[in-house]
């Protein structure tokens, strides 16, 4: 996120000095990383979550229309940055891949065919692809057929032209970029305080963690994009929009396969439909990854429960996030979700055996030895204060900026890397106020759909896809 707004700001206005201060000694190794999140190539084109069923039987798009739309802008400012050569390669961090959802059961095939009717008639979904024949499912994906028996009722939708994006491989070539045109990138140096200064600038209180030397930085804008940690900071930062967000972290498990004939064997990312009390982003998916240029596979994720809020955190994360004006929010939203208490401890107490027996349902012949289990990153979901239910739980990301547009913060998890670029125009937006105006025209230069909507628009549409796909060697 931190790497999107810095690389941003610097095209839609040079005259800004940028800082990026980075507590890792790397970029991308929280959330971004490709092993960390699930977010690759994320357009709402396969995840089932955002197709809610309606109470007439019909399915709708909306919610998957808006994050396609919000895909389309960051493959947009991908292209543009390709094309004026700030990032090389593209194929280092995205390439082709299809998406699908694959359902069994009468209930769910029924729900899919229900919603390849609806998203078939939109302009951004128009090549989704739909069968119920077990022999084009093999075609499509064999590992989901090999060993398959029982003669279940299965379903499957197909984009045959989804993506998969390496966000940890794209997050270091931001910040590469971010460098080479000027801006300042600390790494090892974590951000402990933020205080509002009387002339409306902010002090940055960070700590050199190999020296232990503690300094303050000055700035007329931050942007408090630390991922799990951003929560903390922007309790610490006593701004009144804060006030009344609290953090719920989830963490996860994924499989990885460790057999380089099965990971040969599949080629999309297919995603399943959740168990009930599943939090959006837990859907199973089975994904082949790109990881630094090398094919992977990967099945999950598992659900499980941690204090921490950052993969590198402390378990101190979340009780030090408690306070008065949260405490309401938190016992609500408790009270609320018991699907999800239940449905985390019982993925909590699943067994490896259980485990491999998820896996098994969608990739029947999978064998235990050929898969390895590796911790997911923490998410961090967002609890906020609600006038009716106290608190709610939200499974999106929220971004927070002051009235004053002096500071800006993002909370939250999924979807977010896939949609950072118009999150980030969007903070822009809000927290530059008249200065937007004078951007925008470098806006609609990078985006070419900027202000419009694709599925409205079959020809711009057409435009954006072909350009996008030629420019960043997708097929
Ligand atoms: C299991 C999982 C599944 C996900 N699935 C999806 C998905 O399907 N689609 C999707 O779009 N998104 C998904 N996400 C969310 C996506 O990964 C995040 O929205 C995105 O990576 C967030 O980027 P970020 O820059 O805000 O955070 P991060 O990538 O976590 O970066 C935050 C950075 O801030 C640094 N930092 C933290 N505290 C401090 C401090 N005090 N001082 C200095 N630096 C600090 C951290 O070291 C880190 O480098 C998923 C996430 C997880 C964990």
């Amino acid at each position: 996120m931190s790497a999107t707004l810095g690389v941003m700001l610097q095209e839609v206005d040079p005259s800004l000095t940028v800082a990026l201060l980075e507590a890792e000694g790397a970029a991308g190794l929280e959330s971004s990383d490709p092993w960390n999140n699930a977010g690759t190539g994320h357009a709402a084109l396969c995840e089932l979550n955002y197709a809610p069923l309606n109470a007439d039987g019909t399915v709708s798009a909306q919610k998957a229309l808006t994050i396609n739309e919000q895909f389309h802008v960051s493959r947009q400012f991908w292209a543009h940055l390709v094309e004026t050569g700030r990032l090389k390669d593209p194929n280092t961090f995205i390439n082709s891949l299809p998406h699908m959802s694959f359902v069994w059961g009468d209930a769910h095939a029924d729900y899919l065919r229900a919603r390849y009717e609806s998203f078939s008639r939109e302009n951004l979904f128009h090549e989704m692809e739909h069968t119920e024949d077990p022999e084009v499912i093999r075609e499509w994906a064999p590992l989901l057929m090999e060993g398959r028996t029982g003669g279940q009722r299965l379903a499957a939708s197909r984009f045959k032209h989804g993506t998969d994006v390496d966000f940890g491989a794209l997050t270091r070539k931001l910040v590469e970029s971010l460098e080479e045109k000027g801006a300042r990138v600390e790494f090892n140096t974590r951000v402990k305080n933020l205080t509002k200064n009387a002339d409306g600038t902010w002090s940055v209180a960070v700590k050199d963690r190999n020296t232990g030397v503690e300094r303050v930085e000055r700035a007329r804008f931050v942007f408090v994009g630390a991922g799990g940690g951003a929560l903390h900071l922007l309790q610490k930062s006593g701004v009144p929009e804060g006030k009344g967000f609290a953090g719920f972290p989830i963490s996860g498990q994924f499989l990885r396969c460790t057999n380089p004939e099965v990971i040969e064997k599949h080629h999309a990312k297919v995603y399943g439909q959740a168990q009930v009390g599943a939090p959006p982003m837990s859907v199973p998916h089975l994904d082949t990854r790109f990881v630094n240029g090398k094919r992977a596979l990967m099945f999950g994720p598992y659900a499980g429960f941690s204090t921490k809020f950052l993969k590198r955190g402390t378990y101190f994360d979340l009780p030090l996030s408690l306070r008065t004006s949260n405490i309401v929010p938190m016992l609500a939203v408790a009270k609320d979700n018991m699907d999800l208490t239940k449905y985390l401890v019982t993925e909590v107490l699943k067994s490896r055996e259980s485990k491999d027996g998820s896996l098994r349902d969608f990739a029947p012949a999978a064998e235990g030895k050929d898969w390895e289990l590796i911790t997911a990153g923490q998410r961090v979901q967002v609890i906020k204060k609600d006038k009716l239910k106290h608190g709610i739980l939200q499974f999106g990301t929220e971004l927070i900026t002051t009235q004053d547009g002096s500071l800006g913060a993002l909370l939250g998890a999924s979807p977010g890397a896939s949609t950072a670029a118009p999150i980030m125009v969007e903070l822009i937006r809000r927290a530059f106020g008249d200065k937007f105006s004078e951007y925008e025209p470098k806006f609609r230069e990078m985006i070419p759909s900027f202000g419009q909507k694709l599925n409205d628009n079959p020809e711009l549409l057409a435009e954006v896809e072909e350009h996008t796909s030629q420019v960043l060697n997708l097929a």
